[in-house]
């Protein structure tokens, strides 16, 4: 099959529809209209075999987390993820890979509200990169610089279980299914960020791991954050299976939301996650900086040495 009888096959008409897609798939480029008084937000993530997930996951899971993971960062913006743009790096045509990939990315597309609008493909190691563009009203991008001091730290959901998940499977145990999820079909909470956007000073989407990324937005504020072991929000499942707290603090991949908010916004985006039955938890507080960025506190009150770095590719 040729290279475009294949991007005909598998990549064209995929995910969400938008009116304002004037061209997509098939011409030199993508012509999108930008509605009057918003910005446009781009993001993109690689996916490489080998590094990001191992050579057995299914083609239509890889799609699932390929999108998440993009639209996790949009949302962390405060934005709302419309297009994307899809580089295939493949081995070989194996088409009951590609008819499964492709399939899952339609669903994951449109789950997320995201129309596949163009793309590259070429021929090497399995490599998958999008690159996805979302909406955020003019000037409204939630940046991981507002953060002040007396601000609440929060985050949502339960951390540690995608990278419990991957620790199991690399001890060739099967994870329970909640854990599994977490890896291999992350639910980065969008419509959360999205209604949070205007209530909150800052934010960032847990990916490196949670004292790595809360480290970024005290760098970009210049602030520090006090965040207290006790509040750290676990899954039973991570308990059960007696996941290591480091898991939770530095093992990334959980695409949560890591935010601050100032207190009189703080009962606000409580009532907001009890909506959208929304697990979310205040873990600290951001202070004046000082010579830690984030400082760990124990149930002993004393601070936690930590030398956790998060995951960093070099
Ligand atoms: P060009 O050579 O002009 O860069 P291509 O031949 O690479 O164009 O692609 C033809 C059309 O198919 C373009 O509209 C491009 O965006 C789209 N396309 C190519 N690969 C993909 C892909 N993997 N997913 C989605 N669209 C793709
Ligand atoms: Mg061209």
């Amino acid at each position: 099959m040729s290279e475009f009888s294949l991007i005909d096959q598998y990549c064209r008409n995929l995910g969400f529809k938008h009116d304002e897609t004037r061209i997509g798939v098939g011409d030199d480029g993508a012509v999108l209209d930008i509605p009057n008084g918003t910005q446009l937000v781009v993001s993109v993530d690689t996916m490489v075999e080998g590094v990001h997930f191992l050579a057995n996951v299914a083609p239509a899971k890889l799609a699932h987390k390929l999108i998440a993971v993009n639209v996790s960062d949009i949302g962390a913006m405060g934005g709302k993820a419309k297009w994307a743009t899809l580089a295939l790096t493949l081995p070989e045509q194996n088409h009951s890979w590609l008819k499964d990939f492709s399939s899952g990315l339609d669903a994951a597309a449109k789950y997320f509200g995201v129309e596949l609008v163009g793309g590259d493909t070429t021929r090497g190691p399995l490599t998958l990169s999008l690159q996805v563009m979302g909406l955020v009203e003019a000037g409204k991008a939630l940046l991981r610089s507002g953060a002040r001091s007396g601000d609440a730290v929060l985050v949502t959901g339960s951390l540690g279980d995608a990278a419990l998940a991957l620790s199991l499977l690399k001890q060739n145990i099967i994870p329970a299914e909640k854990l599994l999820n977490a890896l291999e079909q992350p639910q980065p909470p969008i419509e959360f960020a999205y209604r949070c956007a205007h209530l909150a000073s800052a934010a960032i989407d847990v990916s490196d791991g949670l004292l790595a990324d809360l480290a970024h937005v005290a760098m970009a504020s210049q602030v520090s954050m006090a965040i207290g072991m006790k509040f750290i929000p676990f899954s039973e499942e991570f308990l059960a299976a007696a996941g290591k707290p480091d898991l939770a603090l530095s093992g990334g991949d959980d695409y949560q939301l890591a935010f601050t908010v100032s207190p009189e916004n703080l009962d606000e985006v409580f009532v907001v996650a009890k909506q959208l039955n929304i697990r979310l938890s205040q873990i600290g507080k951001v202070t004046n900086k000082h010579s830690e960025l984030v400082s760990l506190f124990g149930n002993d009150g004393k601070i936690i040495d930590q030398d956790a770095e998060g995951y960093d590719h070099f």
